[in-house]
């Protein structure tokens, strides 16, 4: 056989194959994406879409619903070729500073003094996992342009403050430090391992986050969750 032919074909097969590991690998995404949009112009025609803030999906699970909104993006959800999801998008379909985040569980508050829109909760024992210490960050509390929504009881700077759960830390906000390219109105929200000497690791990194499915009691993991909106049983507190 003439060579280029072969070379042709061997190409070919390459990159059908390549397409199609970028289409299975995005197609959730592709899919959950769709909904985000849908939510974000006309919520009020999908009120079952959406979870309630300090509501309990599932008896057995130990964290109440931070916000209320649609959960747009699930935990290693990829943006791109290569990128793992770190959280939940919780999406409230509202303007900024009006739909309330509220604390999954009790723990121990932080936020670093150059922080704007995020704050972070130390729980010095994981409740599924006895002996481990884990993080809960909860991000995107601020206008495009930094300004915080943050409740005025933490600002920046406090450490290790003791909070309930169900505590009003601040309001959803679509702030990503680029004035000129806000996100969609949302809070994400994350399960971070701490260096096992009480401090955080690095939450932007999938490998230092837990699948927040078992804390919630709904699947929540966007490889293997199906492509349908993630409902909520709503057990009550
Ligand atoms: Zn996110």
């Amino acid at each position: 056989m003439d060579k280029r032919i072969l070379v042709g074909i061997i190409l070919f097969g390459v990159l059908a194959g390549v397409g199609f590991y970028v289409y299975v690998m995005m197609r959730p995404k592709l899919g959950r994406s769709a909904r985000v949009l849908e939510w974000i112009r006309h919520s009020q025609s999908h009120p079952e879409w959406s979870v309630q803030a300090g509501t309990r999906c599932a008896s057995d699970a130990p964290f109440v619903m931070p916000t209320s909104g649609l959960i747009g993006y699930l935990w290693d959800d990829s943006f791109r070729l290569g990128h793992h999801h770190s959280g939940l998008d919780i999406f409230s379909g509202t303007a900024v500073g009006v739909t309330p985040v509220v604390a999954a569980y009790p723990g121990y508050l932080t936020r670093l003094p150059e922080w704007k829109s995020a704050l972070i909760v130390h729980l010095p024992e994981d409740p599924l996992q006895p002996g481990r210490q884990i993080w809960l960050y909860y991000t995107h509390m601020a206008d495009p342009n930094g300004n915080s929504f943050i409740s005025s009881e933490f600002p920046p700077g406090t450490t290790g403050k003791l909070i309930p759960a169900g505590t009003l830390l601040g309001y959803q906000g679509n702030y990503t430090g680029e004035a000129a390219n806000p996100s969609g109105v949302h809070l994400h929200f994350s399960i971070v391992l701490d260096d096992g000497k009480g401090h955080f690791l690095n939450e932007l990194e999938i490998k230092n986050t837990l699948d927040p499915s078992p804390y919630f009691g709904i699947p929540l993991n966007g490889k293997t969750a199906s492509d349908e909106v993630v409902a909520c049983g709503q057990v009550g507190n």
